[in-house]
């Protein structure tokens, strides 16, 4: 059993002021791996103060610092791989391949390309006699959901670090451990006391009293929409700056002269990505009418080839989701799909045959999927496929921009001008053209409501940093 009943404050791990204690849950077997505390507001306080006092001296740390200080830590976190692949398939339910090809080698990425884009960053930029410098905005709180445990906290705190900003990190309460892993990473490397505090517990206990502390002065949040929106109100009563990473419904639009078995590989491959259960996630497939058929019948069969099974064997592709809750989720949203009309294709409603202990459901294709339809509207954080049709390249970038959502979106086409015309049209974050692989230097974040700012890279480092104008200085 992982129990861990403290919360890691200004150095140590203290006792919490409080005697709530949360179940973690392993979501292969459905049995209780752990406890963790439910933190409470003083708790919070505590932590907050900490990271008030260590600020003055952590915001004053130099550039080379904080360059050694990211680099000393990514090779402490490397020590752990081993470690941090099994509890996050412990706790999160990913096969053991994916979390060591994206869970642990996304949070290393991190730290890697924080240290890299410093050597470079632009703090200050001279205007005739005067300067403007950017400078750490202070305090950070920092919540994070469970789907990619490792990927958001160490985006934020590798960002934080590089700006010198102290910081409280709340990482979801189903996902807590990963996080935990960190507190000996950064004793390791050296990290000053108080600059990263941790406290435990739900959003509405922790999550609620870090976003409503008048010494926090940023809040960055990745999580849904509804949260999103409930910690903005929160922090507007402090007038904090919040940046907000949230849903997304995201396009995949496949041209006609893309090679359909090519596209049916990457699409498919998208989709089922940590069991779907990823913000980017290509959840609408866009096909020109005339091959929909094909493509179903190729993706049917490719799924027919993936396998669901326990995350510990290598042979798994797909794990189970995270919870009870997501497995009705996923559950009610298929049913949506067969109510209002879209043909089922493969898998469906319940769980996997012989896959009766775990959250598992059954990766789903539906095709006939209108863009007015639940299934296309909203976010089901799971394995399941939505196949609507197009005719013309401006109906495509039509459907695609028809949602509250512009995290991301996909085009897979030959064509360069029609390409170009889809990138620039299409109102989300970030357009991956041809299955691009992953770029940590370059901004992520939503247009509409899948966000407010951008995290990774350079631009990441700039949102945990105030704008200074010193006129007529020189
Ligand atoms: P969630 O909003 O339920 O929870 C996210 C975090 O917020 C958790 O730590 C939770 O404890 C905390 N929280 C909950 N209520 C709170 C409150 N009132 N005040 C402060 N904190 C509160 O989201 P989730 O279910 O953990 O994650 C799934 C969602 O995250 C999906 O909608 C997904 O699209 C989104 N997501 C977005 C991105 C992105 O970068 N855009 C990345 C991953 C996930």
């Amino acid at each position: 059993m992982r129990i861990q009943t403290k919360h890691y404050i200004d150095g140590a791990f203290v006792e919490s002021t409080g005697n709530e204690r949360l179940d973690v849950i392993n979501p292969a077997t459905e049995e209780v791996i752990g406890q963790i505390a439910n933190g409470t507001p003083e708790d919070v306080d505590r932590a907050v103060q900490a990271a008030k006092k260590a600020f003055p001296s952590f915001s004053k740390t130099t550039r080379e610092e904080r360059i050694e200080l990211l680099n000393h830590i990514a090779a402490a976190y490397e020590k752990r791989k081993k470690e941090f692949i099994e509890v996050v398939t412990e706790e999160l339910g990913a096969p053991l391949h994916l979390s060591e090809r994206a869970h642990y080698q996304m949070g290393l990425a991190h730290f890697r390309e924080a240290a890299k884009q410093l050597e470079t960053f632009p703090f200050e930029e001279r205007r005739g006699n005067s300067v403007i410098r950017k400078e750490p905005i202070g305090v950070s709180g920092l919540i994070t959901p469970w789907n990619f445990p490792t990927n958001q906290t160490t985006t934020k705190l590798a960002s934080a670090f590089a700006a010198g900003c102290t910081v409280v990190l709340k990482p979801s309460e189903l996902t807590p451990y990963s996080a935990l892993m960190l507190v000996d990473i950064f004793e390791e490397a050296g990290l000053p006391k108080g600059v990263f505090n941790l406290v435990n517990g739900t959003g509405d206990r922790v999550g609620n009293a870090l976003t409503k502390h008048p010494d926090v002065e940023f809040i960055s949040f990745t999580g849904s929409v509804q949260t999103g929106k409930l910690i903005s109100k929160n922090a507007a009563d402090t007038v904090k700056k919040v940046t907000l990473e949230l849903g997304g419904k995201s396009p995949m639009i496949i041209l006609d002269d893309f090679d359909i078995e090519i596209a049916v590989k990457i699409a498919v491959a998208n989709i089922m990505y940590n069991c779907g259960q990823m913000c980017t996630a290509a959840s609408r497939t866009l096909v020109p009418k005339d091959k929909v058929d094909k493509f179903a019948e190729l993706a049917k069969k490719r799924l027919e080839r993936y396998p669901v099974g326990d995350p510990l064997d290598p042979k798994s592709a797909l794990g189970p989701l995270i919870s009870k809750q997501q497995y009705e989720r996923v559950q009610s949203y298929i049913q949506k799909g067969i109510d209002e009309g879209a043909t089922l294709v493969f898998g469906g409603l319940g769980k996997p045959e012989g896959l009766e202990k775990g959250y598992y459901v059954k990766p789903t294709i539906f095709k006939d999927v209108t863009n007015d339809m639940t299934i296309a509207q909203e976010e089901i954080f799971g394995p399941v496929m939505s196949i609507i049709a197009y005719e013309t390249v401006d109906e495509a970038i039509e459907i695609a921009n028809d949602t509250i959502y512009g995290l991301s979106a996909y085009v897979l086409g030959n064509d360069k001008k029609t390409v170009e015309k889809i990138a620039g049209s299409i109102r989300a974050g970030q357009v991956n053209i041809n299955g691009a692989i992953a770029d940590y230097s370059m901004p992520f974040g939503g247009f509409k409501q899948s966000g407010i700012g951008r995290e990774w890279g350079d631009y990441g480092i700039d949102e945990y940093l105030e704008v200074k104008a010193i006129i007529g200085i020189y």
